[in-house]
């Protein structure tokens, strides 16, 4: 039984074209034969999604499939197996292109494909800058050969096929419609030569699939989503062909303590309505560390101290911004007998002198400046 195409893709059944699109990009990307030598799963798994792929990235065959299913497709003429994708690698190419692979072809070796990584750091590396290693599958120059893809110390000649371009035109038809481009010359693998004796280690590919790790200098400043590339860093490409890069997706933590607000952090301390008429000093945490904050008798619901520096950079700066600390003030509850009697006492006692003018803005300006 065919498994459901938007299961296959891990959409929801209201995905618009552009998640559709997206899913596929890092399926493909996940399972592509080039990163998955290992994986003889892959492959299937990778024609599976592209079919998926060509059925939901087509708004007909799509409500063809939403009505009536698999069953739908066959019966309206659509058999998968004549994919108008002719392979992984043009399906691979329509998506992710190749250098030197655009209309009229300008010949050469393919560069590499991008790789996507994600890492997560905390508020408090958001401050510093903090770097990671991160750790990728991806396809490196070989090394016994130093990726020209001939055993070392044996000749090297230019390919008959392409001449030497490593490229040869072919037209045809893609989902996203009829293209002309270069596609790489199957005989040298782009690279236009060929090895008398094929490296040993790669077959002659100059490339070899395996396990990479990458330190990752994370700036301060950055914000959670953002993407640090490096250039370089991905696929290798052919011989003579620059790689790909690395995108580093960075994520960073929620803290409960702090809520960000461009380089400020705002947090919030609660006293007690007590404590709050007749001051007291309060422990804060920090980015740094715990702070103790003085408090003079009198705080008002809403007051906000302003710790200079203990906020954040700006992205690739050095200077932080402040910690505002906003003072919630609890009024207790539940009180006995005797609490309530003195509380009343006190309520009795209070004069107007007591109870204002209120200085400054009121609470309602302090709340909006805060989270403003
Ligand atoms: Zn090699
Ligand atoms: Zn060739």
């Amino acid at each position: 039984m065919a498994r459901d195409y938007y299961d296959v893709l891990g959409v929801s059944r209201d995905a618009s074209e552009t998640e559709i699109k997206k899913a596929f990009r890092g399926l493909a990307r996940e399972l592509h034969p080039d990163v998955n030598d290992h994986d003889p799963d892959a492959e299937e798994k990778f024609k599976a999604a592209a079919e998926a792929y060509e059925v939901l990235s087509d708004a007909e065959r799509r409500r063809t499939y939403d009505a009536h299913g698999h069953e739908g497709l066959r019966s309206g003429g659509y058999d998968p197996r004549s994919s108008s994708f002719g392979s992984i690698d043009d399906i691979f190419q329509a998506f992710f292109g190749g250098q030197g692979g655009g209309f009229g072809g300008g010949g050469g070796p393919a560069g590499g494909g991008d790789i996507a990584v994600a890492v997560e750091i905390d508020l408090a590396d958001v401050a510093t800058g903090v770097r990671r290693e991160v750790e990728f599958d991806a396809v490196s120059p070989c090394e016994h050969c130093r990726g020209n893809g001939a055993e070392p110390g044996t000749p090297i000649t230019t390919c008959e096929r392409c001449g030497g371009a490593g490229q040869l035109r072919q037209v045809s038809r893609t989902p996203f419609g009829q293209m002309v481009r270069g596609v790489v010359c199957e005989t040298c693998a782009g690279s236009g030569k060929i090895p008398e004796t094929p490296c040993e280690v790669c077959n002659g590919s100059g490339r070899t699939p395996g396990h990479r790790s990458q330190e990752v200098e994370v700036p301060a400043g950055i914000e959670d989503g953002q993407t640090l590339r490096i250039s370089g860093a991905g696929h290798a490409g052919d011989a003579g062909a620059p790689a790909g890069d690395l995108y580093v997706e960075v994520g960073v933590a929620a803290d409960e303590r702090f809520q960000r607000d461009g380089t400020d952090l705002i947090s919030v301390v609660s006293i007690p309505a007590t404590e709050a008429m007749l001051g007291t000093a309060v422990t804060v945490p920090t980015l740094d560390g715990e702070k103790e904050i003085e408090v003079s008798p009198g705080i008002q619901p809403g007051f906000e101290e302003v710790l200079r520096g203990s906020g954040l950079p700006k992205l690739g700066g050095r200077r932080r911004g402040n910690q505002r600390v906003l003072f919630n003030v609890i009024v207790p509850t539940n009180l006995s007998e005797e609490q309530r009697e003195m509380t009343e006492r006190l309520d009795e006692s209070l004069e107007e002198d007591n109870l204002g003018p209120r200085q400054g803005e009121g609470i309602f300006g302090r709340v909006r400046r805060a989270f403003g």
